[in-house]
């Protein structure tokens, strides 16, 4: 297939609040491409309202794949279905959703086509030629990659949340409905089990307050505690308290969890660069260190320097007046 073959943008995710948000940057895309912005729904008993709500997103079309071996995301026979798409149709560009399966799905999807792929892409844009650039963090964050393909498609996978969707409006498109042949795939889901998750997911928490080893044990995270209670916000830690103490599951960085809330306060944090390349998408970042010359003031929008056993409790009372 010649390059000059492709043509339109194509999005993907199997979490359709995903789709909705890459229908943003795929719009911004295709405007500068001049050409048409589709999307993929893909599962089973898939309702022409979910296509049309994609429309009011920004979608020009939305190819509809219903079949039942497709109610459970397994990436077989979901990479054969987009495969037949793009080759059906044959869109220059392909943003697909960065999520855990996303990020399997997208290189096989590349291998079948003989393509490039660029993963967890942070920023996209169109170049003087009409390519695609594409950049990533690399070296735990502290640098960015900006990559050109050298041939079409160009699949690009895209992290969930980078991008805010559209408001949705009266535009019209096209649903077209697709039948493809499924086969059935070679390997089952035999269980699921819910993962426990007390309170909101921090990847969503408008506010966060996270500690880092500048509290001296698992129950001084009580402190933090109390504070995000008073603000309605949820506690994070950095990596060494999950991963080294075992104090919490998760955390926050670039190899944890990379959260974008209104309001982050980082206690006790130095502000390495592996945590830091995780919240750079905070709107306002509050750092307590007892240290002034700590990184994490570099990163902060306020600054606090103090002993966070005292700052902390004091921060918390005055909210307490303050919001009575
Ligand atoms: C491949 C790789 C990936 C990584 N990924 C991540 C990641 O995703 N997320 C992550 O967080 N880390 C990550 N790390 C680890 C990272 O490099 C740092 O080691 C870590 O973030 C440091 O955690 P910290 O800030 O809690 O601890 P420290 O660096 O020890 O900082 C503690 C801070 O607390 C301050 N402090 C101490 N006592 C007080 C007090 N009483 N009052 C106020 N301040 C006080 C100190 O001044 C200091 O600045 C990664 C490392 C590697 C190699």
């Amino acid at each position: 297939m010649g390059s000059n073959e492709f043509k339109g943008v194509m999005v993907f995710s199997e979490d359709f609040e995903i789709i909705l948000e890459l229908l943003s940057i795929g719009r911004e895309l295709a405007d500068k491409l001049q050409t048409a912005l589709s999307a993929a729904l893909i599962g089973y008993n898939v309702s022409e309202e979910y296509g049309q709500e994609l429309i009011k997103h920004g979608a020009d079309k939305v190819y509809i794949v219903d079949n039942s071996l497709l109610e459970q995301f397994n990436v077989e026979p979901y990479a054969d279905v987009l495969l037949k798409l793009v080759n059906d149709y044959k869109p220059e560009i392909i943003l697909i959703g960065a999520t855990k399966r996303g990020k399997e799905l997208a290189p096989r999807l590349a291998t079948k086509l003989n393509a490039g792929c660029m993963t967890e892409c942070s920023k996209l844009d169109i170049d003087d030629e009409g390519r695609l650039v594409a950049n990533r963090l690399v070296y735990g964050g502290s640098s960015v990659a900006v990559g050109i393909f050298r041939t079409k498609p160009q699949i690009v996978t895209v992290p969930p949340h980078l991008f805010e969707k559209l408001e949705p409006s009266d535009r019209t498109g096209e649903i077209v409905k697709i039948n493809v042949e499924v086969k059935e795939p070679r390997t089952r889901v035999v269980e699921r089990k819910k993962k426990e998750v007390v309170g909101v997911r921090l990847e969503e928490a408008p506010i966060i307050i996270a500690g880092g080893r500048g509290l001296k044990s698992k129950e001084d995270f009580k402190l933090l505690e109390e504070l995000a209670k008073v603000l309605g916000g949820q506690v994070g830690c950095t990596r060494p308290i999950a991963a080294d103490y075992g104090w919490f599951t998760n955390w926050i960085g670039i190899s944890g969890v990379k959260i974008k809330p209104k309001l982050y306060i980082a206690v006790g944090i130095s502000g390495a660069i592996q945590h830091t390349a995780g919240i750079m998408d905070s709107k306002i970042i509050v750092a307590i260190n007892k240290d002034e010359e700590a990184p994490i003031f570099k990163a902060a929008d306020y600054g606090i320097v103090g002993d966070l056993y005292k700052v902390v409790p004091a921060l918390t009372e005055a909210f307490k007046k303050l919001l009575k």
